[in-house]
């Protein structure tokens, strides 16, 4: 069997929470985590202070430890991406610091080793055995096209070598960006491979760069009922956001700080989006950033999102988690 659900999905938002382990190096006596709970309970206290008073508690839908494997942390991600066959829009981010694993949970370590692949090369491996499975009533087109938004500027990362799909038209795809239609995994591993590289151009290193842009990966996926002739639509958009760190505004100075005030807004703008979302306001504000704009058509209605907030174990990033792990309860 290929579908070997945990649960069945409730609501359309849900927060996992995954903390990566220490890297070689790090002292993993003073860390940050005090206890997870079975339940998505997370308790998390300043090493470096004492009393019971430091102690915070966090409830997610469910909260990773650093043992989990990359395997474990699909399989309750895995309900979501069937969904997209049946007609859903899903949406998944990783949100938090640099360095708190939002690359390693959404892409992986390396793509070499399929142990090693996140979120979302396990996704679209699902979605095309899945389409294969149902090929016989149903024709499915996929499409993918991938940008970066970078001080509130969006860039099509694929668009060199790339050919429009017009067998595509949905109201779905990111305006603009380039749609290229694939058949298999390895139809995307190669395009995301473009993407990546394309993201680095002009960068000074991938890692400043990568921390401080959104990418984002949507997937378009078409059915037609052979039968009957009618037309399904999904999507999947996978957001690696920027790294969430606050930057000390009497630190930072030109690009720097211009690039920090962008994330900050782009990020707290996703944040309102998400809150109204989940509270079910009647107003929601998308237009107040460019990546809730691009996002807009797979956030809200019958759109499922799901958020995995990053979490460093170490004690001197305290500070931080606690502010992502706030951001991630006003959403959740
Ligand atoms: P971010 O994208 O949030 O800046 P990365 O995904 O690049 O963070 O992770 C930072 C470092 O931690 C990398 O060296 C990465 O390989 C390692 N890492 C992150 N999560 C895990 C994990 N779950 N298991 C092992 N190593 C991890
Ligand atoms: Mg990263």
């Amino acid at each position: 069997r290929l579908y070997n659900e945990v649960q069945e999905l409730k609501g359309n938002i849900r927060v996992y929470c995954r903390i990566r382990p220490f890297l070689p190096g790090q002292n993993s006596r003073q860390t940050s985590i005090e206890y997870i709970g079975e339940n998505g309970e997370l308790v998390v206290a300043n090493p470096f202070k004492q009393g019971k008073d430091t102690h915070r508690l966090f409830k997610f839908n469910k909260v990773f430890g650093q043992a989990a494997t990359q395997e474990e942390v699909f399989l309750d991600t895995r309900p979501l991406i069937r969904s997209i066959l049946d007609g859903y829009n899903v949406c998944i981010f990783a949100y938090g610091q640099t360095g708190s694993g939002k690359t390693y949970t959404m892409s992986g370590p390396s793509i070499t080793s399929k142990e090693d692949w996140g979120v979302n090369y396990r996704a679209l491996n699902d979605l095309f055995n899945l389409t294969q499975i149902r090929q016989n009533t149903v024709v499915y087109e996929v499409g993918v096209q991938m940008v970066e938004i970078y001080n509130e500027q969006v860039r099509d990362i694929l668009s060199d070598g790339g050919v429009w799909n017009t067998a595509l038209p949905n109201g779905l795809a990111v305006p603009d960006a380039s749609m290229h239609s694939v058949r298999s995994t390895e139809d995307v591993l190669e395009l995301m491979n473009i993407g990546l590289m394309n993201r680095t151009v002009g960068a000074t290193a991938l890692n400043e760069r990568s921390s401080r842009s959104h990418c984002v990966l949507s997937v378009h996926v078409r059915g037609v009922d052979v039968e009957t002739d009618s037309v399904l639509r999904g999507s999947l958009h996978l957001v690696d956001l920027a790294g969430s760190e606050r930057v000390d505004r009497s630190e930072v100075t030109g690009d720097r700080l211009k690039e920090a005030q962008h994330i900050n807004k782009s990020l707290s703008a996703l944040g309102d989006v998400i809150f109204a979302l989940a509270h079910k306001n009647p107003h929601v504000p998308y237009r107040n950033s460019k990546l809730t704009q691009v996002l807009q058509s797979s956030l809200g209605g019958q759109a499922k999102t799901l958020m995995f907030v990053q979490v460093n174990p170490d004690g001197d990033s305290y500070a931080e988690t606690v502010s992502t792990l706030k951001f991630a309860e006003r959403v959740s």
